[in-house]
């Protein structure tokens, strides 16, 4: 037996103080005082040992049968099981309807295009997202107009919006980004006061809350992913929900090639009244999908408790904090736990060393996105024929855009404070939440040592 597979099995077994002779510091862990006060990158005891949940994960053995079931009957299309998943959705947003899609990104594109924005026309939205949230207005023919972000909460911040919106804003796309609710009320109230359509991407925040109404069903539609990174995983998948009936009959001949809704999957009969592209869920997505979702609520509410107590624990530690959230959050669902961290107070350890620091505790994290509002293939659509032949040239002067769209704090968070969790750590026990604290705790109390030992390397 090798070293590691005798330490992970020894963890496995339930061994927890351990010394092996011979081996250098960082093997030896467990109760061991001394070398558990120094940190792990100096050569001190990991924080945490344990490996962290997998994800994704498929933990429903018992349902096996049903997807199984489906691959036997043959009926692999849109039918009766994508009903039953789309029903059970809804019920569990708190919508009237929910049309199940290929994935996230389109639902936005479908989403945005049925309420008829597109060419000539503005969609408000925050930088600090994921590409597919962007690319869905592009490919609509809309421009992006971002607005920058809290940095305090990572969403859009709510005072910036009414400053950006013009004659021809149309839409206000909020993200609920990391899990956590951007701030519903606000957005609500000026929407309505300029008559805008708002659009929320959950994509990262299946069953978070605004006064205990769930996200997706606050605005005039929601948008989902299942994606296997997701809180929801199905591989791929997506969902668009809403209580506006003729947003969603539009939606759902959209995705089947302009069809009117209720036709059979396959019909060739009742004609196309629209244009529609082909993205359909599929049944055994919807049967993963069904088991998935019996894990969801259960697998949520421990990342929300342990998100609180991990909040509290980090903001006992100076220089580092967790993500504030608005008062009327009522749950956060952390897709991701979110971290800003203070150079300044960690004696100017630069973000990496700081990471680095955390890596060798047995904490995994990233930096986090990248400013996506600068990033070329908004340039790119620019330079298209369709927008070339919609926009005045003022309007698809680059610099001009760029000059428009800054977003300090965008900036700042992206390239200097943001440190990110995945959602998987929080599915860990109450004593794994004390391990991140720990490490953080003992890089902050060493990091004199660790930037005197590791100034000349460049990390
Ligand atoms: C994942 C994600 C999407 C896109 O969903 P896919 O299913 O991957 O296409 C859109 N917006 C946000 C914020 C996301 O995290």
């Amino acid at each position: 037996m090798n070293r590691r597979k005798f330490i992970k099995k020894t963890i496995l077994s339930g061994v927890s103080v351990l010394t092996i002779s011979g081996l250098n510091n960082s093997y030896i862990w467990g109760q061991t005082k001394g070398d558990s006060r120094l940190p792990a990158i100096l050569g001190g005891a990991k924080s945490h040992l344990d490996l962290w949940p997998n994800w994704p994960v498929w933990r429903s053995p018992d349902y096996d049968e049903s997807v199984l079931k489906v691959l036997r009957s043959g009926i692999w299309s849109r039918s009766k099981i994508t009903g039953e998943f789309e029903k059970k959705w809804a019920e569990l947003i708190g919508t009237k309807r929910c049309l199940s899609v290929v994935n996230g990104t389109n639902a936005l594109i479908a989403s945005i295009a049925q309420f008829n924005i597109g060419p000539g026309d503005e969609v408000i939205v925050p930088p600090y997202t994921f590409v597919a949230t962007v690319q869905a207005i592009l490919i609509n023919g809309a421009l992006p107009v971002f607005v920058d972000i809290d940095p305090e909460t990572f969403q859009i911040d709510p005072s910036k919006i009414e400053t950006k919106i013009t004659s021809r804003t149309k839409a206000i796309l909020p993200v609920h980004i990391l899990g956590i609710p951007a701030d519903m009320t606000k957005i609500m109230a000026i929407a309505k006061k300029h008559n805008l359509i708002v659009i929320e991407d959950a994509c990262q925040a299946h069953l978070a809350e605004v006064n205990g109404k769930r996200v997706g069903s606050i605005g005039h539609a929601g948008c989902f992913s299942f994606q296997t990174s997701k809180n929801m995983p199905i591989g791929e998948g997506g969902a668009i929900v809403s209580d506006d009936e003729k947003f969603m009959d539009r939606c759902f001949s959209y995705h089947n090639l302009g069809l009117p809704y209720g036709t059979q999957v396959g019909s060739v009969s009742s004609g196309p009244f629209m244009v529609g592209s082909k993205i359909r869920f599929t049944e055994y997505q919807a049967a993963i999908g069904l088991v998935q979702m019996k894990n969801l609520e259960r697998d949520t509410n421990i990342r929300w408790k342990n998100a609180k107590y991990l909040s509290e624990k980090i903001k006992a530690i100076s220089g580092i904090s967790p993500a504030k959230l608005y008062p009327e959050t009522t749950k956060a669902v952390f897709h991701l736990f979110p971290l800003l961290y203070n150079k300044n107070k960690f004696k100017g350890m630069s973000r990496s060393l700081f990471m680095d620091s955390l890596r060798a505790e047995g904490i995994p994290c990233s930096s986090g996105y990248t400013p996506l509002h600068t990033q070329p293939f908004i340039k790119a659509a620019f330079e298209s024929k369709l927008y070339q032949k919609v926009y005045t040239k003022e309007d698809l002067n680059y610099e001009n855009f760029l000059d428009k769209n800054m977003c300090p704090m965008n900036d700042l968070i992206c390239n200097e404070e943001a440190i990110w969790l995945t959602q998987n750590l929080l599915l860990g026990d109450e004593s794994s939440m004390d391990n991140i604290a720990n490490a953080i705790e003992k890089i902050y109390n060493n990091a004199d040592e660790i930037v005197r030992k590791f100034k000349n390397k460049a990390i």
